[in-house]
């Protein structure tokens, strides 16, 4: 299915709305991160860091509410940390999607199997299952053994449940075409409707900066994954330009303000990766941010970044407005330099 047309009309009528009115910086995604703890410790993970002090901290379902409607944005992406380590993270997801805003709720799985009975199935709940890799990889990669087994074994009980299920898979140095192409398959035979990439990237506050794949790397793994899998039934929860963004087909700047993220400091500045300070409102983020300094070949920070939180904004925006472009990409299949 990949991202449901329920969605994409909503959110296509919505950016309509926002240009046809002239605005400049709107909101698509709210990245909320009502806390910072986890119950892993994964390599490349720099929420995990912050002292204790930091996460024992965490928003009320209050402050949560207030934020998406304050930002307004059509998706509201529940990150952090473990989200469901949130004594309250139910009324959270409840709270949000009665206001008909789309919940994509990640996690690591390890309390799914205890917790799916305090949400109900709705189009407007995903849970967003993150996989980096089959199950060595992965259980490395979190530097625990047996959580693959948890997160496979959570995502069969959630579709088997009627859940909407989408995976969230950051690719790091050592992957192959292949490996990559093999952990679709495996991820689309369990049922997810959509399957989130992005490449891992050093962001100044990562913990493990000699792991990632640098922006050419990025390029050349999607090109070579979409070429073994044309013909493969693989469901993106992607729009295709993006995806022909990671295949190197297409130039698209940074637009961190369209995602923008709000954690227990405030509205970070200028997205999720890079914390430049943080404002008290979204209007302030998004009056007081100096915008033109971020992105590739402005900010040496971003120089390597192709994250879909700061750049499939710029996709989604491009196939608004070239609604054919974005179609021959989506019957074709991504450009791999053999279609
Ligand atoms: S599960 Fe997510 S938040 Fe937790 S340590 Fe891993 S990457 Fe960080
Ligand atoms: S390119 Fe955009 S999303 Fe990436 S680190 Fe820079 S500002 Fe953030």
């Amino acid at each position: 299915m990949g991202i449901p047309a329920i969605q994409k009309a909503r959110i296509g009528a919505y950016i309509m709305r926002n240009l046809l009115a002239g605005r400049q910086r709107f909101p698509l995604v709210l990245m909320l991160e009502p806390l910072f703890r986890c119950n892993l410790r994964c390599n490349g993970c720099g929420k995990i860091a912050y002292p204790e002090e930091v996460l024992s901290r965490r928003l009320s379902v209050e402050e949560c509410v207030s934020a998406a409607e304050e930002c307004g944005a059509p998706v509201v992406s529940i990150a952090g940390g473990e989200p469901l380590l949130h004594p309250d993270i139910a009324s959270v997801v409840g709270e949000i999607t009665a206001r008909k805003r789309f919940v994509y709720l990640c996690t690591n799985a390890l309390l799914v199997e205890k917790q799916a009975g305090e949400f109900s199935p709705s189009p407007y709940l995903t849970f967003n299952l993150h996989l980096d890799g089959m199950q060595e990889r992965h259980d490395s990669l979190v530097c625990c053994q047996g959580v693959f087994d948890k997160a496979v074994s959570a995502i069969r009980l959630l579709v088997s449940r009627g859940y909407r299920v989408t995976t969230n898979t950051t690719f790091f140095g050592g992957e192959t075409p292949e490996s990559a192409a093999r952990f679709f398959d495996f991820l689309t035979s369990l049922g997810v409707e959509g399957m989130t990439v992005s490449s891992g990237f050093g962001y100044e506050s990562a913990a493990d900066q000699g792991n990632f794949l640098g922006r050419d790397g990025t390029k050349e793994l999607f090109r070579r994954v979409f070429e073994i899998g044309r013909g493969r039934d693989w469901k993106f929860n992607h729009s295709s330009l993006y995806l022909e963004f990671l295949a190197g087909n297409e130039k698209y700047a940074c637009l961190p303000w369209a995602n923008p993220t709000r954690n227990v400091f405030g509205w970070q500045r200028p997205c999720y990766l890079l914390s430049d300070g943080y404002a008290a409102t979204y209007k302030d983020l998004l009056e007081t941010t100096d915008w033109e300094r971020y992105g590739t070949g402005k900010d040496p920070r971003c120089a390597d970044c192709m994250v879909h939180c700061g750049f499939e904004p710029s996709a989604v925006m491009d196939s608004v407005r070239h609604p054919l472009k974005a179609f021959l990409s989506h019957v074709r299949g991504v450009d791999s330099g053999k279609r």
